[in-house]
């Protein structure tokens, strides 16, 4: 066999992209199965190829090829996502944009940072130190800008300071056809022409790729004080939220743990907060404004039969204390070896958050099945983390069927599918339900920006119809 024959003969359409990009574009199995699925438990097929593009001009070059071979392209940041956003599938073209990781301009007086997508949330905010300045929304794990906008993901921070969606000034972003648009501007405020900005936040990258996002900053606040407060029920840590955030108290971060996760924190890390419902709390600004916003919130909160079990103004201390928060879902994992989470994202009015947490509590109780909650209570937005331990299809199915039921509940309450994560592959059938009189008007948009549906097919928007 000659040297010549041993080399994979590649499809037409990546004979292009070779042509065009040269060693950016791999073949090789082993990138292509790390670059083929998220962080869930969706199922995936290796790419024909993935791209690891440098500029707007390579993502441009790229689909500019996919369009003409009507190949399906799916692009990725750095795959954290939990609903198979970025899941590949045969036949399919990743495109990886992780390497797109310049910080352009920090316009520090104008409280605005321009960046390439895939920048790390981390990666922006150690360029923001010596400005005394931060990117305060997003999740609390670390993710690409990029990634970040496409999901208009938030955590625990949305209360405050807002979702991707009240962050996003402006946007380059590169269509099907390989054209490049730019959205938005560097203002606060703009009322020229349609939003389009808004229309590509949360477009999980079925209809453009983005490559460079314009992001308003905060200045890194003077103090904060973060506590941590044990309650008898879920009823009165949420009626305390809703009486703090209608007493004008400006929580910066409120987050429930239920009784399952502290108990599972205590197991995994040895956290020692009393095994009860649980809120963590943080206020910022400056000192004296700080501790009155606590003194008021420390009030309220004896009303509601309240005990708090830590409060911190030391910020080594409050990242301590608030690793347990981000230890939730490890924690989770723990209590069955091997499992997988299907992590569940609804949101609803913040008053019926007690009734769909406890109805679904009493739901969960008959499955048998094992599922931790932690909410970003101040919007009304919680997680179960559905253990679905190794090779069990029974649990598997009792846990597709107890989130369908959720997502129902969440509906008829006025709720939404997805607070932060995403619709990606798990909520194409919920977003049908939720949006009835609006999904024509989205495959509209779909298909006059992406006429051969090459971009995400499959994601968001159910295949051909729905
Ligand atoms: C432990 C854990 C905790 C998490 N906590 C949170 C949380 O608190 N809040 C939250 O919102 N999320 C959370 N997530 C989910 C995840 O981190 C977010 O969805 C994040 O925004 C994904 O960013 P990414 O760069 O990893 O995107 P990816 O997973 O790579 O992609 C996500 C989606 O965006 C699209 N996409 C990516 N980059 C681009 C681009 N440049 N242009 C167009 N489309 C693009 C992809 O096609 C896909 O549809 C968590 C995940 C884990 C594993």
């Amino acid at each position: 066999m000659t040297t010549q024959q041993k080399i994979p003969a590649h499809s037409p359409v990546v004979r292009d992209l070779i042509a065009a990009l040269g060693d950016k574009v791999s073949t090789a199995p082993e990138i292509l199965d790390s670059r083929a699925h998220d962080r869930s438990y969706h199922s995936w097929e290796p790419p024909l190829a993935a791209v690891q593009v440098s500029s707007t001009a390579d993502v441009s070059a790229a689909l500019r090829i996919c369009h003409q071979h009507r190949t399906p392209v799916v692009p990725r940041g750095s795959g954290t996502g939990l609903e198979g956003g970025a899941n590949t599938t045969a036949g399919s073209i990743c495109l990886d944009v992780s390497g797109m990781n310049q910080v352009l301009r920090v316009a520090a007086d104008d409280l605005y940072a321009t960046v390439e997508a895939g920048v790390m949330k981390s990666e922006l905010n150690e360029a923001l130190i010596e400005h005394q300045l931060q990117f305060a929304a997003g999740p609390g794990i670390d993710a690409s800008v990029g990634g970040m906008t496409a999901t208009s993901a938030s955590g625990t921070t949305a209360v405050h300071y807002g979702t991707l969606k009240e962050n996003v000034l402006a946007l380059t972003v590169v269509l099907a056809d390989g054209s490049v648009v730019k959205t938005g501007s560097t203002t606060k405020k703009s009322s020229s022409g349609y939003d389009l900005t808004h229309l590509f936040v949360g477009s999980e990258g079925t209809l453009g790729v983005i490559t460079e996002v314009t992001l308003s900053l905060h200045p890194i606040p003077e103090t904060a004080r973060m506590g941590v407060w044990s309650l008898p029920s879920l009823q009165q840590a949420v009626d305390l939220v809703v009486k703090a955030l209608r007493s004008s108290l400006r929580l910066t971060r409120v987050e429930l743990l239920d009784r399952v996760t502290v108990d599972a924190l205590a197991k995994y890390t040895g956290y020692t907060a009393p095994v009860t419902e649980t809120l963590m709390v943080e206020f910022v600004g400056g000192p004296s404004e700080v501790e009155d916003q606590y003194s008021r919130f420390a009030a309220l909160a004896e009303a509601y039969d309240a005990a708090e079990h830590a409060s911190t103004t030391d910020p080594e201390e409050a990242a301590h204390l608030w690793q347990a928060r981000h230890d939730a879902l490890p924690a989770a994992l723990a209590l069955i070896p091997g499992s997988a989470s299907l992590t569940t994202d609804v949101c609803v009015p913040i008053s019926k958050l007690p009734e769909c947490i406890l109805a679904t509590k009493e739901d969960l109780s008959t499955t048998g099945l094992i599922a931790p909650i932690v909410g970003h209570v101040g919007d009304g937005n919680f997680h179960l983390a559905i253990l679905l331990p190794p090779g069990d299809e029974e649990a598997q199915q009792k846990a597709h069927q107890l989130n369908a039921r959720l997502l129902d509940r969440a509906l008829a309450v006025g709720g939404t599918c997805t607070g932060e994560h995403g619709v990606g592959l798990g909520k194409v059938s919920a977003m049908a339900k939720e949006h009835a009189s609006a999904i024509a008007t989205m495959r509209t948009i779909k298909t006059s920006l992406d006429p051969h549906g090459i971009l995400n097919a499959g994601k968001i928007l159910a295949p051909g119809g729905g």
